[in-house]
């Protein structure tokens, strides 16, 4: 845990409001990023590799012990909107949505047998919420940080992440994989992360200096897709039963094609998706250890295609978004959608000369074409989460 020099926190405005809120001051700041995931896509419910990386944009919760049992939260994004809820009692969701987040870390630790006590804390963040940038795990890990530091679990970064998770799944009720939470507690400073969904163990990848990755957000409205996204998870648990493995992940092409005529042909093409995928994300790590954008190309724009025609999670604004970059980078880079697909972000890997050309293209094509507006997000490579003692 290292040290923060007290005049860099203290003159800062969150710093500032921190005071003023609670008439004292904070004891220490937890810190955890957003992500992206360069490639991978729907291979973590199926134990299969996924490779995100931090981003530069992360979530921070300054915070200060109580003596008694009461979570005070604020957050800059819900100026005068105080969440508040005591940890000795039974833990129930609340009216504030964003509140909840804090509720549902607070009860699977709970429920972990952790005994946790009461904090003054108020949340800052520059991760876009909604845009595929994992808003929900940098919170879930910031606080999940918080409670591990202040109350002195001694738990591991990746301990943390699988409770950020339960939360998600068992409060929140949305049925998230691990990536998200992994990446945020674990990732490493100017690296990507291979994740083996199935062992939990990773691998540094390390992202090489000129290149630059660009997220775009197609803000398309999402509807409807709960039933969507259940239906993929059931057809891809179908075809690994029919193919008497327990999971996609043990699954490969021959064993998918000697049961072809027993699966539907959604299963198919649903394990079709997932068996290539796991393939290319370990091929996507030779390629950055190469930094070869050729390769990194061909696996990314399979990636998406396997997205849209296998696993059928494309939209056409993300089709759309995807083409008019990868015209524009004129294959001097690689492009995909990234994330839970139905809409949502697409990443761009590019050298750092070629970010104005994604730019220009997005604003000239996108809102022209799909009558929406994309935010483009010039990314960082970010770091795990952080806690650290304001001094
Ligand atoms: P994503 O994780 O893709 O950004 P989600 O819908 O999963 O989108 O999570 C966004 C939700 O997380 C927000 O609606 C809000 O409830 C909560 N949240 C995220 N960041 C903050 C923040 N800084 N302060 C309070 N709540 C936040
Ligand atoms: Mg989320």
């Amino acid at each position: 845990m290292g040290k923060i020099m007290t005049k860099k926190i203290q003159d800062s405005i969150f710093y500032k409001t921190f005071v003023d809120i609670y008439a004292s001051y904070p004891a220490a700041l937890s810190n955890a990023p957003g992500r992206v995931n360069l490639i991978g896509e729907f291979t973590d419910y199926n134990n299969g590799f996924v490779l995100p990386c931090a981003l530069q944009y992360s979530t921070r919760i300054l915070f200060k012990k109580r003596s008694d049992t009461m979570i005070n939260v604020y957050s800059t994004h819900y100026p005068g909107e105080a969440e508040k809820f005591d940890v000795s009692q039974e833990i129930v969701p609340g009216d504030s949505q964003w509140g909840n987040y804090i509720r549902a870390v607070a009860f699977v630790f709970k429920r972990e047998g952790f005994l946790l006590h009461g904090f003054d804390m108020l949340i800052d963040s520059d991760v876009p919420q909604g845009s595929g940038l994992s808003s929900s795990a940098a919170l879930e890990v910031s606080v999940g940080g918080m409670f591990n530091y202040a109350c002195e679990l001694g738990l591991s970064p990746a301990k943390i992440a699988v409770l950020g998770q339960s939360a998600e799944n068992d409060f929140i009720d949305c049925q998230c994989g691990v990536m998200d939470q992994m990446i945020s507690a674990c990732g490493i400073k100017g690296h990507a992360m291979l994740l083996d969904c199935e062992s939990l163990e990773t691998r540094a990848v390390a992202i090489p200096d000129d290149l630059a990755i660009v997220i775009v957000n197609s803000n398309y409205p999402r509807r409807l897709v709960d039933s969507e996204y259940n239906q993929r998870r059931i057809d891809c648990e179908q075809a690994a039963r029919k193919m008497q493995v327990s999971t996609l992940r043990a699954a490969d092409m021959v064993k998918l094609n000697t049961v072809k005529d027993s699966l539907s042909l959604n299963e198919y093409k649903r394990a079709h998706h997932v068996i290539s995928e796991n393939q290319r994300v370990l091929d996507a790590v030779d390629a950055l250890k190469n930094n070869d954008m050729a390769v990194l190309r061909e696996l990314m724009s399979a990636s998406h295609y396997s997205l849209k025609y296998d696993f059928e999670v494309t939209v056409p604004a993300t089709d759309g978004l995807v083409k008019i970059c990868a015209t524009a980078l004129q294959g001097r880079g690689a492009v995909r959608m990234t994330g839970g697909g139905f809409g949502g972000a697409i990443v761009c890997l590019c050298r750092t000369d070629d970010i104005a050309s994604i730019t220009n293209a997005v604003e000239a094509e996108y809102e022209k074409q799909f009558n929406l507006v994309a935010n483009v997000y010039v990314c960082t490579v970010g770091e795990g989460l952080k806690v650290t003692e304001i001094v």
